[in-house]
């Protein structure tokens, strides 16, 4: 094919989903554009610039980097470095008065274990081998759900003896494997990590899913030099430095359809770009809102019937670390007051920035993320409602924080609240949803098709879900099917789609 003949992709937005689908496309051969509405990369797992602080957006800890692991399968293809360095504590859960450390190191781990939860080994060494099942078989090429009879093939060519024997608890969720004797000290501190890995608590987490998530302390954290968004620009600098085309301030304002088609797309800057084939690194209910009327009935009805995922507060600090006392970790999670719901400012995830990490506070101050579920319909309220809101909010994140930082109060110099409206702002996600679908059922897997033949969903609304490390799975896959449609367009001899218009043309 001549230059003009290649294929050329577009994609829609510059989170880690939109970029790893980007440098994979390129690293095939395409020609490929993306389109950023903001002015860094990364989204949700991008770090920002405020008063010579770089606060991570709302990722803050780095899993998927040992050996098989998305980011470590992608970093091999790609062959670049991650600027990551191994934690270990992984993070520090405080929940009543226990104070329960999540090591990486598997042996220390099992101390924790006999010491917090001594009547509920046998449900560890459970989740633990199903742990292991679902990370080898993520390790594979594993495309869930399957839609063709290629997937098909390679699901059961990825499938071993011991997978085989897990199969029977795809049916299950994580409280089933549970004993009736089990401690309400371990219900909530699963429902806790189930909440921030899957976006269920433990009665409706997949058992699969969720014995993999909470392993991820296992699997391996990570600190990422200069902030987590540095995971994404890692990625941008590779694709700029092979040809990738990345538009920043570019918001996509509609994608114009003919047929069952996406042929182009318009921008706030009123610009207009053609492509063969396009990924939308979007929810489903943004996708919707760039397709109008063209939006495929079932994606329509998809964004009229799924409930609302979760939202997101969080509390942005600039701390004075002379002020701290010294801390055992760099994360903590703290559970309030274990007999109520979780989120809303009752279950908070604190990250402060590595002390040696000079690019991330002036000298001597720390950057710290605090983060809490919340319901979007909590924020839809009048300006006076949503203000008072944003104070109580910032309030309780403050107290929680104490619990697992004494002190942290008074070295506080700076203090930025974010709600669900921030994040809608910022990353363009609708009504700020973030987080992606809650992981209760494998059967009801969200894939990355849209009802449009050359328009894929990539990001944290696909299956395996959220994390940089789940949407790298993802972006995986969506790579390898838009590669394969396009292989068959050409065999089919239809590739009349943009030939000759196949560049990022601007139209004004
Ligand atoms: C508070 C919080 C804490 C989290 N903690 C962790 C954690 O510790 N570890 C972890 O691994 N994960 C964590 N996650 C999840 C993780 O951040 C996300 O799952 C992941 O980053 C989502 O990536 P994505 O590619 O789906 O999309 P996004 O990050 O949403 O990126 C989409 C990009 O598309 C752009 N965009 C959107 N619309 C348009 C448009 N119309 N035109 C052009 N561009 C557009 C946006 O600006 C954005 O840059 C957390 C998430 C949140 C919110």
């Amino acid at each position: 094919m001549t230059p003009k003949q290649t294929p050329h992709i577009l994609i829609i937005g510059a989170g880690i989903g939109g970029l790893t689908t980007a440098v994979l496309l390129l690293q095939a051969g395409y020609r490929v554009t993306v389109l950023e509405a903001h002015i860094y990369p990364g989204g949700c797992a991008g770090t920002f610039y405020h008063q010579k602080f770089r606060f991570d957006v709302g990722a803050t800890l780095a899993g998927g980097f040992s050996t098989g692991a998305p980011h470590a399968r992608l970093a091999e293809k790609l062959g670049i470095e991650w600027p990551v360095q191994p934690v270990d504590p992984a993070w520090i859960t405080l929940v009543g008065d226990r104070v329960i450390v999540q090591w990486a190191e598997r042996e220390r781990w099992w101390e924790e274990i006999y010491r917090h939860f001594p009547e509920s080994a046998s449900f560890w060494k459970k989740q633990e081998w199903l742990a292991n099942q679902s990370w080898n078989i993520s390790a594979k090429d594993f495309p869930w759900p399957p839609r063709t009879l290629a997937d098909s093939l390679a699901i059961l060519r990825s499938l071993e003896p011991a997978t085989m024997l897990a199969a029977p608890y795809a049916l299950r969720n994580m409280a089933s494997l549970l004993s009736a004797s089990a401690s309400p000290l371990l219900r909530v501190f699963l429902d806790a990590q189930l909440l921030i890995s899957a976006q269920s608590l433990a009665q409706s987490t997949n058992a699969l899913y969720g014995s993999a998530a909470l392993d991820l302390p296992r699997r391996g954290v990570n600190h990422v030099w200069g902030g987590i968004g540095n995971l994404a620009q890692t990625l941008a600098d590779w694709g700029k430095d092979r040809g990738l085309t990345l538009l920043y301030r570019q918001k996509v304002e509609r994608l114009e359809v003919n047929g069952r088609r996406g042929v182009r797309v318009y921008t706030n800057k009123k610009q207009a770009f053609e492509a063969d084939a396009f990924v939308a690194n979007l929810t489903p209910w943004g996708l919707v809102s760039l397709l109008g009327e063209s939006a495929p009935y079932s994606l329509q009805r998809e964004v009229q019937t799924r409930p609302p995922t979760w939202g997101a507060f969080t509390l942005y600090l600039g701390l004075d670390a002379s002020q701290l006392p010294d801390l055992p970790a760099d994360h903590f999670q703290v559970i309030f007051d274990p007999s109520r719901p979780l989120g809303e400012g009752n279950s908070v995830f604190i990250s402060l920035s590595h002390p040696e990490d000079s690019s991330r506070a002036p000298q001597g101050m720390r950057a710290a993320t605090l983060s809490t579920h919340t319901a979007i319909s909590a924020w839809q309220i009048d300006e006076k409602a949503y203000a008072e809101r944003r104070a109580e909010y910032t309030e309780r994140m403050i107290r929680a924080a104490e619990v697992a930082i004494p002190g942290i109060r008074q070295a506080i110099r700076l203090a930025l609240p974010g709600t669900p409206h921030t994040f809608e702002f910022y990353t363009h996600r609708p009504l700020g949803m973030v987080g992606g679908f809650p992981q209760t059922s494998l059967w009801r897997a969200r894939s990355p098709w849209t009802g449009l033949a050359n328009v894929w969903l990539v990001g944290d609304s696909i299956f395996p879900g959220q994390s940089t490390a789940g949407v790298t799975l993802g972006a995986m896959r969506v790579a390898h099917e838009v590669i394969r449609w396009i292989e068959q367009e050409v065999a089919n001899r239809s590739w009349a789609i943009s030939k000759s218009v196949g560049s990022a043309k601007v139209a004004s």
